[in-house]
């Protein structure tokens, strides 16, 4: 062991990699994190925090249209939005959360290594025309966006570069029916772009409760985003500053930009996984058994790499698993048991547990709870804009399975209810908690009445 330079190498220095670096590296262990672009990963240099931020940005327009129901004289004719401004905030912020987590990962200990890896055998990683021995290797590579092989495919933007966009175009189509298409196309629409999304299915967010996906469809054409749902773009053509994307109906879209969130692929490019004798699925996830093994006993995997939900949250615990079995007393096991995640489109997506549609799938008698109303807020600005609450309830345990929310902060809201959900809350529990008066959130402790 002594004559290895590292106990624990990791590549990629994201939400997994460096949780994992820092946890291992206070249990006493020596690790170096290998990082080729960005300390933080996708989610602090392209995904989570500037989307946030974009979000943030975006929904300042609904607030100053709610701004005069409440006395406040903005003349609207006068206001505009500098959008390199928000891309340069943007930046500065990212590059201080990069130099915190430089700092992070100093002050515990762990050595970081610029560059992108390769694995020579089970123990040696090189970098550049370094190499370095280790007991056991991680791979926490993430994943990276793909769009479908069509023609004109180099015109489309992926989120990675829309994060970077040097001007706002006043069209876009956004393709995809995911969590990062619908955000992008209300961060688009709320900036004032004319957005229309393509979906080839019949409605987005597959996976979602089914009363959210059709209340967000209708919160969202109300904000004016056109939704086109049972198309495909077959081809994007450039056009002078524009682009004519073709669609499946025979139909052409003259846009500022296509934008496309049509899926992501795990980041194993150049790593010599194969060779070494690691598993890969057919999408080319990493395969590993619970404890996030690989099938070479000194290379394990986590995060976005193996094909588990793609979520920030989701590689921080595997990470804190992972290092408790390589480094501390080798107990721990990952619980992917109902995983709370928020979409933030405007209105937001708050979602735990299960779906109405899962629950009947998997064979529970169901309660339904389900509130619709319009959020006390707009009711003096006279915002058009109605909040969604359900709970998906077994009416024979009488626990709660599932919550699900579109409305302002559904995030924030959701993520109290998680922890009554991973508790195993009843609904009679629930009905036994004060609503705190006046929010929206009362109204999860207020449903009475099933509606089915
Ligand atoms: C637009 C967008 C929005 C998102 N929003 C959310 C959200 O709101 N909430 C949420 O929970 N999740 C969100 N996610 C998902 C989240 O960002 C990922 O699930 C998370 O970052 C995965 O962490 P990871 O450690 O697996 O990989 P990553 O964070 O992707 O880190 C992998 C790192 O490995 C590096 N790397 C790759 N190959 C090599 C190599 N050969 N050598 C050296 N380094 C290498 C990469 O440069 C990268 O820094 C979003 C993602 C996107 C794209």
């Amino acid at each position: 062991m002594s004559d290895m330079n590292y106990d624990l190498i990791i590549i990629g220095a994201g939400s997994g990699g460096v949780r994992l670096a820092r946890m291992s590296a206070r249990r006493g262990a020596r690790v170096a994190v290998v990082e080729s672009r960005y300390l933080g990963g996708t989610c602090v240099n392209v995904g989570c925090v500037p989307k946030k931020l974009f979000v943030y940005g975006a929904s300042v327009s609904d607030e100053l249209g709610d701004a005069a129901g409440y006395g406040w004289k903005i003349p609207m004719n006068e206001v505009s939005f500098d959008w390199p401004k928000l891309v340069a905030n943007k930046n500065t912020e990212i590059e201080r959360l990069n130099g915190i987590y430089q700092r992070l990962l100093e002050n515990a200990g762990v050595t970081i290594i610029e560059g992108t890896a390769s694995l020579k055998d089970a123990n040696t990683v090189i970098v550049g025309n370094q190499t370095y021995t280790t007991r056991h290797i991680t791979v926490a590579t993430g994943s990276w966006p793909v769009v479908p092989d069509i023609p004109g495919k180099e015109y489309i933007l992926t989120s990675n570069e829309m994060f970077y966009l040097p001007q706002l175009p006043k069209t876009a189509v956004v393709w995809g029916g995911g969590y990062i298409a619908v955000e992008f196309a209300g961060i688009l629409a709320g900036l004032g772009v004319k957005t229309t999304l393509i979906y080839r299915g019949e409605l987005f967010l597959r996976g979602f409760d089914g009363d959210v996906r059709r209340f967000t469809e209708q919160e969202m054409r109300k904000k004016g985003i056109n939704l086109k749902f049972g198309v495909t773009i077959d081809s994007v053509e450039a056009e002078d500053i524009h682009y004519r994307a073709n669609l499946s109906t025979g139909e052409s879209l003259t846009t500022g930009l296509v934008m496309g969130a049509t899926g992501r692929r795990p980041l194993i490019d150049g790593l010599g996984l194969s060779e070494l004798g690691v598993g890969l699925d057919e999408s080319g996830h990493i395969v590993v058994d619970d404890h996030f093994q690989t099938a070479v006993p000194s290379i394990t995997a986590l995060g976005d790499v193996i094909g588990t939900p793609q979520l920030t949250p989701v590689a921080l615990a595997q990470a804190m698993v992972l290092s408790r079995r390589l480094f501390g007393d080798g107990q721990g096991d990952m619980d992917y048991a109902a995983i709370p995640t928020a979409v933030f489109c405007q209105p937001n997506i708050g979602t735990v547990g299960f779906t109405e549609e899962e629950a009947r799938v998997a064979g529970h008698r169901l309660r339904i709870y389900r509130s619709e109303f319009k959020p006390m807020k707009y009711t003096l600005s006279g915002r058009d804009e109605r909040c969604l609450m359900k709970l998906v309830v077994d009416d024979e345990t009488d626990k709660v399975l599932g919550a699900h929310m579109v409305g302002p902060d559904a995030g924030e809201i959701t993520q109290g209810l998680a922890i009554a959900i991973k508790a195993g809350a009843t609904k009679a529990q629930f009905d036994s908690t004060l609503g705190i008066h006046p929010t929206s959130a009362e109204e999860f402790v207020t449903m009475r009445e099933p509606v089915a």
